[in-house]
This record gives C-alpha cells, structure tokens and sequence, in this order.
C-alpha cells in the first residue's frame, strides 16, 4: 500500500480511505481528525470529532456546546482504532492542546503535524518527536529567513518601552488563541506582576487557560467606555489585532502599537499595519526547527503544506528524502 493510499487530499481536506476519515477538514464531513483549535483547523458542523480534550473544549467555547453531532476524546500517547486504521495523538507544542496525528496502516506510519514549534512555551505540552515513514509538514515560515529570535528577549523589548514610556498605553496584538495566552505568560515571567488588561475577545479563552493550570496573574477587563483616557497610561493592553485596528483603540492614551508575530520579520508588513514596535513571536517552527524536526523524524518521504512548499522540497530533494507539496486548500495563519 502506498502513501497516499492512506491519506490523500480532497476538497475537504485530508482524507484517509481506509479509515473513511478527514484530518483538519475545511468543509463538514461525516468523521473529522482535528489537530488542534485555531479556526482555519476546527470547524464546526462535523458529525463526528476525534480530537483532544482540550481541543473539544476550545471548539465548544468557540462555537458552542453543538459544535459536533458527537464527540470524542483523544489522550496524548493513546492509540485509537477508527475503521480498522491505528491514529494517536502527540503534542504538538504549537497551543494548548495541540496535536500531532499519527496515522498507521498496513505498516506505514504517517504523521500529520498540524502546525507545530520546537521553541520552549509553557502555555502547552512541549512537540513530542513522533519516527514515522512520513511526516507531513507545516511551511508557514519555511524560508531560510525565516529564524525566530528567543521569544523572552522579545517581551524584554515590550517591558522596557513600557518603563521609558509610563504616560503611554501599549497595545499588544495577539491572535485570541495560543499568541495572546503565550505573550501574557511571557511577561509574567519576566517578572511583571501589575495586571494586565485583556480585550473582551481574549477573555473566554484565558479564563480556560487558567481553568487548565497555565497562571496570567491578574487580568483585568480593557474597558476603556467607563474610565477616563489616563486610565490606562503606563498600561499593558492585550487585544486581537482586529481590536486595534478597530475605534476601540483610540481611546487609549497616545498608545504604542505593538504587534507579537512571525511576521513582524518582515519590515513591510510591519509598515504595512503601522505596527510601533514589532515583537517576533511566533508559534510555529522557523526554518531552522522545520528542517531539524523533518531530519529528526527519520521520514523517508515528506509532504509540506500550507505555507512555502518549495524550498523546503528542495532542501528535503537534497537530504535525499523524497518530498512534495501538499496542496490543500482553505488554511489561512490564523495563529500568526
Ligand atoms: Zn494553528
């Protein structure tokens, strides 16, 4: 049996036949795999979800408790049986309760990584190197360029503006799921222990996070309606991007505009949103971690997917591993 006789894309997304499953499916399906919560992974609709608790749980937080005709847990470690094909699930380190899908059948073992990172993140189990014959890969940053500095030096940045600048708001973008929770986390332990005030579309999902064990410290609603302008100066504000592009932000003291992503590598995109102070946070592997993690899994054959396929093929081409891009449709970097 080859491959791709075991999982191959469809319009839907991953499907494996002989399981009669999708991974990650973009459309409702009748069985859906689910990596991991970010909204272009998880969607709602599918008559059956096999993810873990945690992912169920942001699922159910996003979309309501009706997010799926039934569910079902999946353990980290713990081998399933669905339709005679062998799956476990396998941190992914990318947020909370992601995970890597391995999928084993007539001796073949692939693994979808969903999206993944190697770097340290205390908001979420640590990527757990899963051998298998082949993994298929995220290339969200899958560019030599792309290296990600040390997270904490970032925020480093963050907290030292904060301190030149007590008569200003800093307004820290970050994505509601996984960004957000990592960012707050990351200024805890570098010490700040003054609250932090959250946008309200942060506010469902750190509460689940600290639910989970992960401490933010003391996190205070950004409510900027009741208060007067000075309220906030020498403040730290987390909030979605979208929230500060919105009217919302205005109403912070002359705000310094901070924005924690992969992307701010990239000056234009920096320009591009305006963007004070770019801080290079990312929860997705860098060059460097893609091409250790496809080296360290022992995969004869990779396939890469979502992000820029060819340089990674052609870097795997000439390791002498077989490689090819997936081409699925309908992910969008949520996450970054
Ligand atoms: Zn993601």
């Amino acid at each position: 049996m080859q491959p791709r006789d075991i999982l191959h894309p469809r319009p839907e997304g991953l499907y494996c036949p002989p399981g009669d499953f999708f991974i990650d499916p973009v459309r409702p399906v009748d069985r859906a795999l689910i990596t991991h919560g970010h909204s272009d992974h998880a969607r709602a609709g599918h008559g059956h979800v096999l993810a873990t608790r945690q992912t169920l749980d942001i699922m159910a937080l996003r979309y309501g408790e009706h997010f799926a005709g039934a569910t079902q847990e999946a353990g980290y470690g713990k081998e399933i049986t669905v339709n005679g094909v062998r799956v476990s699930f396998h941190p992914a380190g990318h947020v909370l309760g992601s995970a890597q899908i391995a999928v084993e059948h007539g001796g073949t073992r692939i693994v979808a990584s969903g999206d993944y990172k190697r770097a340290a993140d205390p908001t979420c189990a640590d990527f757990e190197l899963v051998p298998c014959d082949v993994f298929i890969t995220e290339a969200t940053f899958g560019l030599p360029v792309f290296r990600h500095p040390d997270a904490a030096d970032e925020i480093a940045r963050l907290l030292k503006s904060a301190d030149q600048f007590p008569e200003r708001a800093h307004l820290v973008g970050a994505y509601a799921l996984g960004k957000a929770q990592r960012v707050i986390r990351l200024i805890r332990d570098a010490g700040y222990s003054e609250p932090l005030y959250i946008h309200g579309a942060l506010a469902k999902l750190c509460e689940y996070y600290q639910a989970q064990g992960i401490d933010l410290g003391r996190l205070e609603p950004a409510t900027v309606d009741t208060g007067t302008k000075g309220d906030f100066a020498g403040a730290i504000v987390v909030g979605t991007p979208s929230a500060f592009a919105d009217r919302w932000a205005r109403r912070f003291p002359d705000p310094v505009t901070a924005f924690a992503s992969g992307w701010m590598r990239i000056r234009q995109r920096v320009k591009q949103r305006g963007v004070e102070l770019p801080l290079i946070v990312s929860d997705h592997s860098d060059w460097d971690e893609l091409i250790e993690t496809i080296a360290a899994t022992g995969a004869s054959e990779v396939w890469v997917t979502h992000g820029r396929e060819e340089a990674l093929v052609r870097w795997c081409e000439m390791q002498g591993i077989k490689a090819r891009p997936l081409h699925l449709v309908g992910y969008e970097d949520e996450a970054e």
